[in-house]
């Protein structure tokens, strides 16, 4: 994952900068994605412990099992190795390389057996979560992260018009799924991340996982799904009906189509998130499907396909150029259909430039 296009070295500057600015000695990443960001290295998720510790001052090291060793791009100079062998304590070995002090941040997806074992091996230290340092490095993309953003948000558009000219009827959530991971590769993606087929009353579940249900005429399917290039997320939902909507349906997805634009127009700097919510909110509960908008209007992504900033009531923060998010109102009646439209935007500094381009209409497909 290392990619010469991204500055490590600066990456890691700015966290020392951001450890001595809180006044924290050391910052441990492993499995997530400061781990990466810092050094281009994914830690394999096992309970073998990945982790590197990013000291206030000085050069970092990587802890990292001796039989993973090889799967590291050594980077001169970026951070040393230190292999630990399988009779040696891991735990140990990141806790010395510490020392005692008052503080150390651990990043938010480390398991809690290293977390509770790092707790133990150094009872003098105050272990404090590292969300903020990671939000004050990630939060703001570079022109770099961004130019990823769009070409990973590029290649899930081709695969929404190619799903256009496909048949659903007859299929199954999980075989048109299938074909959705697919064609995510396929068209430029590194990764397939997920794919949420949700159809008929199964709509009604945001986050439902494909399965067995045969899509049949007269349902809405949500199709909600994303990649990665060089890292960087992509994540778009775009509704489709199967044979002709009912009236009710059709002011439903109005709804959802006025509010999402709406959200996205209200993206501009200085802009305070929460207001974005509810500016495409008062839109969904003005048409009275208010109680069915059961979920935040959008989230931050990057290397994690959900991360600062979250565009939800009770977020003050203030938009910034350079901030990439979900703008994706959805309304879901239990038992009867679902619909969402989900484009990933950027924050530049005059408004929000979409990343997804394909259409918000509604698709009606056979
Ligand atoms: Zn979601
Ligand atoms: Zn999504
Ligand atoms: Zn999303």
């Amino acid at each position: 994952m290392t990619d010469p296009q991204f500055d490590y070295a600066d990456r890691i500057a700015r966290a020392q900068a951001e450890l001595a600015e809180r006044g924290t000695a050391a910052l441990l990443a492993s499995v997530g994605s400061d781990l990466p960001y810092l050094t281009g290295y994914e830690a394999m998720a096992s309970e073998r412990l990945t982790m590197v510790v990013v000291p206030q001052k000085g050069t970092p090291t990587l802890v990292v099992p001796e039989l993973e060793a090889p799967r590291v791009d050594p980077q001169d100079g970026l951070f040393e190795i230190r292999a630990w062998s399988e009779t040696e304590d891991p735990v140990a070995i990141v806790a010395s390389l510490c020392g005692s002090p008052a503080r150390v941040a651990v990043s938010d997806q480390t398991w809690s057996v290293f977390t509770l074992g790092l707790l133990q091996a150094m009872p003098g230290t105050v272990l404090v979560s590292a969300r903020k340092i990671s939000k004050a490095l990630r939060e703001i993309k570079s022109p770099t992260e961004v130019v990823q953003m769009r070409a990973a948000g590029e290649a899930v558009d081709r695969v929404v018009d190619r799903l256009s000219v496909m048949r659903f009827a007859g299929r199954t959530e999980r075989s048109l799924a299938e074909d959705v991971a697919r064609m995510t590769l396929e068209e430029g993606s590194d990764h397939a991340t997920f794919a949420i087929v949700a159809s008929g009353p199964n709509a009604a579940s945001p986050h439902h996982e494909p399965g067995s249900r045969v899509i049949a005429e007269g349902d809405s399917v949500v199709i909600d799904f994303g990649g990665t290039v060089t890292g960087y997320c992509s994540d778009t939902t775009r509704t489709f009906h199967v044979g002709d909507p009912s009236a009710e349906f059709l002011d439903a997805y109005a709804a959802v189509e006025a509010a999402q634009q709406a959200g996205v127009d209200a993206a501009r700097p200085g802009t305070p998130a929460q207001d974005v919510d509810a500016v495409a909110r008062a839109i969904i509960d003005d048409a009275g499907f208010g109680e069915y908008f059961i979920h935040r209007l959008g989230h931050g992504i990057g290397l994690d396909i959900h991360e600062d900033p979250y565009i939800v009531e009770g977020n003050e923060e203030v938009l910034e150029p350079g901030m990439t998010f979900s703008v994706e109102p959805g309304i879901y009646v239990p038992g009867s259909f679902g619909i969402r439209i989900e484009d990933i935007v950027v924050c530049t500094p005059l408004a929000a430039e979409r990343l997804n381009r394909s259409s918000r209409d509604l698709r009606v497909v056979g």
